[in-house]
C-alpha cells in the first residue's frame, strides 16, 4: 500500500519551500522503505528548486544527500534488512544494461531516475529527501557503517562521492601534489578525502578566512588566490587540481599551477562558458576534465573508506522549519560547512 508522509515542498519555481503531503509508492519486490533520519541541503537543491538549471518538475521535493534506517522490506529484497543504517545519493534507477551502468558507472547513464526533479520508471515523479520515509530500489541503496554517525554520513552521499571519484580516478596518493579550489560543502569533504589519501594536499581558496578549519581538515598548505603571488610561486606544483567553485574562474591561471601532464578537473559547474587558451593545455601536455558524482559501488567504497578514516561532513544540523533561512544562508555561502536537516523535526 502506497503510504502518505511528510514533506517540505517548492510548490512552484522560485517560491520559499512549505509543509506538505507526499505519497511514497508501494513497497516493490526489490523495494525498501527508509525512514529518513537526516537529509543534507545541497547547492544543487537550490539551483533546481529555483530552475536556475532549466526547468523543473512542481511541486519538487529536494533533497539527495538521505541518511536513513529501513523499516520495510520487499519480499525479494537480499541487500539490506529492517534496521540497517542506510544512505541515498542523486540517483535512485538507472537502466541496468548499458555499458555505464554495467561497468559501474551509473552516474553516466543516460535513463538515470534523479532522487527528485525526475521521473522514475513507473512514470510518477520522484520526491528527495526533504521528506519522513522515501521507498527506493534495493540496488541503489547504500550502507552506511556503523563508525559513521548518520548525520555527519549524509552529505557524504553527494558532495563526498563528488571529490572522492575524481581523487581516486586521478590517483591521489601518497607523494602525490593535490589542490582543493574553493571550500564549502565540496571543497572540505576534498580536503579531508586527499588527505586520508595520503596526497600532500593545498586549499586555493579567495581569502584565508577559512585558514584554520582548513588545516584543521588536514591540509597541509592553504593559499589565497586574491592574491597574485600564489599564482607565480605555486607555478608548475600539483599533479591534481580539483576545481569545486561554480563561480567563473580564470582557468588559464589554474592550468599554469599544474606540472606537467597533470590535470585539472572540475565538479563545480559556472553558469556561463569560461574561455580556455589552448596554449595552457598544450605547453606541458595537461589535461581539462569534468566529474560527476560516483557509481553505486565507488558510492560504498567511499562510505567504507570514510568510516576506517573516521571522516565525516562538518554540519550544521538544522530543525526542518529552517530550510528557506538555511537557503538563504548557503547562497550567501554562510556555512560551515553543510546545512543537514534533522527529520525528526516534521509534524507527524
Ligand atoms: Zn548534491
Ligand atoms: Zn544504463
Amino acid at each position: 500500500m502506497s503510504t502518505t508522509v511528510s514533506a517540505y515542498a517548492a510548490p512552484t519555481p522560485k517560491a520559499p519551500l512549505e509543509p506538505t503531503t507526499i505519497t511514497r509508492r508501494t513497497v516493490g519486490e526489490h523495494d525498501v522503505l527508509i525512514e529518513i533520519k537526516y537529509a543534507g541541503i545541497c547547492h544543487s537543491d537550490i539551483h533546481q528548486a529555483r530552475e536556475e538549471w532549466g526547468d523543473g518538475i512542481f511541486p519538487m521535493v529536494p533533497g539527495h544527500e538521505i541518511a536513513g534506517v529501513v523499516t520495510e522490506t520487499g519480499p525479494g529484497v537480499t541487500r539490506h534488512a529492517v534496521g540497517d543504517r542506510v544512505g541515498v545519493g542523486c540517483f535512485v534507477d538507472s537502466c541496468r544494461s548499458c555499458a555505464h551502468c554495467k561497468g559501474g558507472r551509473e552516474q553516466y547513464c543516460t535513463q538515470g531516475v534523479g532522487t527528485y526533479n525526475a521521473v522514475g520508471r513507473d512514470g510518477e515523479p520522484t520526491y528527495g529527501g526533504y521528506s519522513t520515509h522515501v521507498v527506493v530500489d534495493e540496488n541503489y541503496v547504500l550502507r552506511i557503517p556503523d563508525a559513521l554517525p548518520l548525520d555527519v554520513a549524509a552529505p557524504l552521499l553527494c558532495a563526498g562521492i563528488t571529490l572522492y571519484s575524481p581523487l581516486r580516478r586521478w590517483n591521489a596518493g601518497p607523494g602525490t601534489q593535490v589542490a582543493i579550489v574553493g571550500m564549502g560543502g565540496l571543497g572540505h569533504m576534498g580536503v579531508k578525502i586527499a588527505h586520508a589519501m595520503g596526497a600532500e594536499v593545498t586549499v586555493l581558496s579567495h581569502s584565508l578566512r577559512k585558514r584554520d578549519d582548513g588545516l584543521r581538515f588536514g591540509a597541509d598548505h592553504f593559499r589565497a588566490t586574491g592574491d597574485p603571488a600564489t599564482f607565480t610561486e605555486l607555478a608548475g606544483s600539483f599533479d591534481l587540481i580539483v576545481n569545486t567553485v561554480s563561480a567563473n574562474l580564470e582557468l588559464n591561471a589554474y592550468l599554469g599551477l599544474l606540472t606537467a601532464e597533470g590535470t585539472l578537473v572540475n565538479v563545480g559547474a559556472p553558469e556561463n562558458p569560461v574561455p580556455v587558451a589552448m596554449f595552457s593545455l598544450i605547453q606541458g601536455g595537461k589535461s581539462l576534465a569534468g566529474s560527476m558524482i560516483g557509481g553505486i559501488a565507488e558510492t560504498q567504497e567511499m562510505l567504507d573508506f570514510c568510516a576506517a578514516h573516521g571522516i565525516g561532513a562538518e554540519i550544521e544540523t538544522i530543525p526542518v522549519d529552517r530550510i528557506n533561512e538555511a537557503y538563504k544562508r548557503v547562497v550567501d555561502s554562510d556555512v560551515r560547512y553543510r546545512f543537514v536537516i534533522d527529520t525528526s523535526t516534521f509534524a507527524r
